[in-house]
């Protein structure tokens, strides 16, 4: 049976080329890809399209998208070898991160591209990404939702946005590339997740808790200002961002106020401020209290990971010894033990 793949436009600069009448960047259409990128024909395999109506730059993605998105897999998952997503790249590693977690028992490539100049534009980086991003889905090498972008296939729950100049927009600072294109596509076997064998069905968890926040702390934080942000009436978790390896202030006022966000029932996650390493809170004393006060610790999870499994999780509705654990703990190949 010849493959196929099922590619899906959400918006972003990729889908982008001059309106020649305006002269500004106007979203194309996306059923005409084969005309505006004609290598794709050399492929021999199908290549099917759906666009989000209206496309969104990723700046207004919401969780409603993510849902949308991950439906949209869902609903097609049978019909195709992989799909490819194609987003903007500003908010790309949350909404990569959200469907890992949302996407269980996943066996097929879910891969993320973008650009950082329209496919439409002679010097554009979309043409590669877009064509390699549809080469590493039909293989099927990598039963997992990964980021493509510059060469480097990348784990989505691994992955940064790193530079808003440069072509090589993300990074994964604390995990090996899934694989890397070079003439051939080399891909990094020991460190992709394998599918269950054999495969368990595909189950989508589209119920996201969005009573969240991230809260990134600094020198001169003032109490008055931290326990308005902690005290949010409704609030159901915090992405607590420390420095190094999970430490913050150990004055009183600090360390009671996150105490009585914990036992307000809220959960509060220790995620390091560093683009790499990981939180150890056993190390210092400024670590310890965090740990006495009940707070869990990310490890060396992205902050764009730990906000949307924290959000997937609480919606999930756990017992509260079994949420903390899982947050701790990789779920889908997010934190390195
Ligand atoms: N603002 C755009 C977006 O994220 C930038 C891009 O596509 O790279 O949708």
């Amino acid at each position: 049976m010849e493959r196929a793949i099922l590619l899906i436009y959400t918006g972003g600069t990729i889908g982008m080329k001059t309106n020649p009448e305006t002269g500004s960047l106007a979203p194309f259409d996306f059923g005409q890809i084969g005309s505006e990128v004609p290598e794709l024909r050399k492929f021999g395999i199908r290549i099917e399209t759906i666009t989000f109506d209206p496309v969104i730059d990723s700046s207004n993605i919401s969780p409603k998208e993510w849902v949308r998105l991950a439906e949209t897999i869902r609903d097609n998952y049978e019909s195709y070898a992989g799909f490819v997503v194609l987003h903007g790249t500003d908010t790309m590693a949350y909404t990569a991160s959200a469907l890992s977690f949302m996407m269980e028992n996943l066996a097929k490539p879910i891969i993320f591209t973008g650009s950082q100049i329209p496919i439409g534009v002679l010097r554009t980086d979309g043409r590669e990404n877009l064509i390699s991003a549809i080469e590493i889905a039909a293989a099927g090498e990598v039963p997992e939702v990964c980021i493509y972008f510059q060469n480097s296939l990348l784990r989505a729950n691994r992955t940064i946005k790193y530079t808003a100049e440069h072509f090589n927009a993300f990074r994964s600072p604390n995990y090996p590339p899934l694989a890397e294109a070079g003439i051939t596509i080399k891909y990094n076997t020991p460190y992709i997740k394998k599918a269950d064998c054999p495969p368990l069905p595909l189950h989508v968890d589209t119920a996201i808790e969005t009573r969240v926040a991230v809260v990134r702390i600094f020198p001169g934080l003032r109490p008055e200002i931290f326990r308005a942000m902690l005290g949010v009436e409704g609030l159901r978790g915090i992405v607590l961002e420390t420095y190094g390896a999970g430490n913050a202030p150990t004055d009183s006022w600090f360390v009671d106020a996150v105490r009585e966000t914990v036992e307000r029932g809220v959960v509060v996650m220790n995620v390091t401020q560093c683009a790499a390493g990981s939180v150890d809170m056993e190390l210092y004393d400024t670590g310890r209290a965090l740990l006495r006060a009940g707070v869990v610790s990310g490890r060396d999870m992205t902050v764009e990971a730990a906000l949307t499994k924290l959000m997937y999780l609480l919606g999930a509705r756990l017992p509260k010894e079994l949420l903390e654990r899982c947050l701790n703990t990789p779920i889908r190949g997010e934190i390195t033990l």
